[in-house]
């Protein structure tokens, strides 16, 4: 196999490269498997279709899930969570719509809940 860090080969599949210390298959410079240059957008190898660990960094935001939830639970026709989250332009249509009538509110709490509510910067509430 090769690094896919530093491109170098590697006999056997080792924990780190030996040649950049990074862990083999964590990079996303090489293909793992013909050591050919590739970028971090690719899927698979297009030279020899191998697929490519794709090192996915979801950006996780700082607020609390908890909070968002609970927020979206109990006051969310009022847009409290969406105010949370720093997002005032909703929140204030959502406070005059009354959540949209709880569907809109409703649909937040299940994104709250589920962990997939974003905030104004786009990055996703994971964190309880
Ligand atoms: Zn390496
Ligand atoms: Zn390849």
């Amino acid at each position: 196999m090769f690094c896919s860090n530093c491109g170098k080969e590697l006999i056997g599949a080792p924990e780190l490269c030996l040649n950049c210390g990074a862990k083999p298959l964590a990079g996303n410079n090489f293909c793992h498997a013909c050591g050919s240059q590739t970028n971090p957008q690719m899927a698979i190898c297009p030279k020899c279709g191998a697929k490519l660990a794709k090192a996915i960094v979801e950006d996780i935001s700082p607020k609390s899930r908890l909070a968002t939830t609970l927020l979206a639970w109990f006051l969310g026709i009022f847009g409290a969570h969406r105010f949370y989250l720093g997002k005032t332009g909703t929140a204030i249509a959502m406070l005059f719509t009354l959540g949209g009538l709880g569907i809109w509110a409703l649909i937040d709490f299940i994104f709250a809940v589920s962990g997939s509510m974003k905030d104004t910067e786009g990055k996703v509430i994971k964190n309880w």
